[in-house]
């Protein structure tokens, strides 16, 4: 058993690392939180850095690397900054079903147009009436009339909707089937294909850098082409990419931490309070054990996840693990960081709250 990173996965930290303080700025990211906007010069950047799409293949644009190297591009990320960390890992969400279902020339187009800088990528599962349970017959139906495919149908609450290039999209493709999962197929479809609208969910509480929004197909007409995998398996393939993104999330999540203790741990080393500084307070030292020690224990179960998936081992209940326990993690921590940071911690300028609304999120999507 070894618990290092090789010298290449602490080069890529580093080099993550220094994009990141010259990059972000706490003013960037509360401007574009305010205005609701991706960060679109700062995606190019990482992209020409390879840091986007990091664990796609090398033919693809990508970098060649694993679970465990993306893991750490997410980690670092969000640990820099939560609110553009979130938006910049996001940038290629869905696209591990392309990498591992898609067809050749799928795998050429779209891996690395969202790698190469050239547009995000966007799965839409979710639609108004359910989330959790994409089990049962989806509303959004894919009907098979004069040798294409007419979707129509609303999915909601999709990550980087409306500026996505292209929609992973969930449809019932067997209206029939019993139970209804083994009747659902999924289709790429392309921001400009006609009957496709989609629209921004303004006011989220958090990751507001990160657009999310409603996509809704009114006899959207896509060719067999389209279909990533294999026709109605699209529930199984949707449920494999939901056990490899759990770990990105995870890893975000336990960013999001470290950044909210890095904070809270230098404001507590300079603020007095009763003629002494707040960590040599022991009620507050004590928090701050209490917060390293989780993190600490929600990163070795993030990594092991990748490790995991890294050796092919997909184990859907380790991914689920990580990222519960990551997500926790990731909101009590912040909590404590707030309540260390006392009023200052509830304003703005101190950031701490923006990492607090940001983990949020990391308990709800993805299940
Ligand atoms: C910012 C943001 C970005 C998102 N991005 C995407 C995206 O890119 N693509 C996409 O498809 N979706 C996305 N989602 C949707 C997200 O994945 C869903 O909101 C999530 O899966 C929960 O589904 P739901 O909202 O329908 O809640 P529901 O499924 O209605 O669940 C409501 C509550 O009940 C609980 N619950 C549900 N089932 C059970 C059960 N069997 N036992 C016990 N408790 C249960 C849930 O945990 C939750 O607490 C995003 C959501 C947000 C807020």
């Amino acid at each position: 058993m070894r618990f290092t990173f090789t010298e290449e996965q602490e080069d890529i930290r580093a080099a993550v690392r220094e994009f990141c303080q010259k990059e972000f700025t706490p003013e960037l990211a509360r401007e574009l939180a305010r205005r609701e906007e991706f960060p679109w010069e700062l995606y190019r950047k990482a992209c020409q850095l390879g840091f986007i799409g990091i664990h796609f293949p090398e033919e693809y644009g990508g970098g060649g690397y694993g679970y465990v190297e993306a893991a750490i591009v997410a980690e670092e990320m969000c640990r820099a900054d939560s609110t553009l960390g979130t938006a910049l890992i996001l940038a290629d969400i869905g696209c591990d079903v392309i990498m591992h279902f898609g067809t050749e020339e799928q795998k050429e187009r779209y891996l690395s147009l969202v790698a190469g800088g050239r547009g995000l990528s966007a799965i839409a599962l979710t639609e108004p009436a359910r989330g959790s349970d994409l089990a049962a017959c989806l509303d959004t139906r894919a009907i098979r009339e004069g040798g294409e495919w007419v979707i129509n149908g609303v999915k909601t609450l999709i990550t980087n909707a409306p500026v996505a290039a292209f929609y992973i999209t969930l449809c019932q493709t067997d209206l029939s089937a019993e139970p209804p999962y083994r009747g659902q197929t999924l289709f790429i479809v392309e921001a400009d294909t006609p009957g496709l609208e989609a629209s921004q969910i303004k006011d989220k509480m958090g990751i507001r850098a990160s657009p999310t929004g409603e996509v809704s197909y009114s006899d959207v007409r896509v060719p067999d082409e389209t279909i990533v995998g294999q026709l109605n398996r699209g529930f199984y393939h949707a449920l494999a990419f939901l056990d490899e993104s759990r770990v990105e999330i995870a890893a975000h999540a336990v960013g999001i931490a470290e950044g909210a203790l890095d904070r809270a741990l230098k404001y507590a080393r300079e603020r007095e309070a009763f003629g002494r500084k707040l960590v040599q307070l022991q009620a507050i030292a004590h928090k701050l054990a209490e917060m390293a020690t989780k993190i600490e224990a929600a990163r070795l179960l993030v990594y092991k996840a990748a490790w995991a998936l890294d050796q092919g081992k997909l184990d859907p209940a380790l991914s689920s693990m990580a990222k519960t326990l990551a997500g926790r993690v990731a909101v009590e921590v912040c909590d404590e960081a707030v309540q260390i940071l006392g009023g200052y911690g509830y304003i703005g300028d101190y950031d701490v709250e923006r990492y607090y609304r940001d983990a949020k999120i990391t308990e709800i999507y993805e299940g």
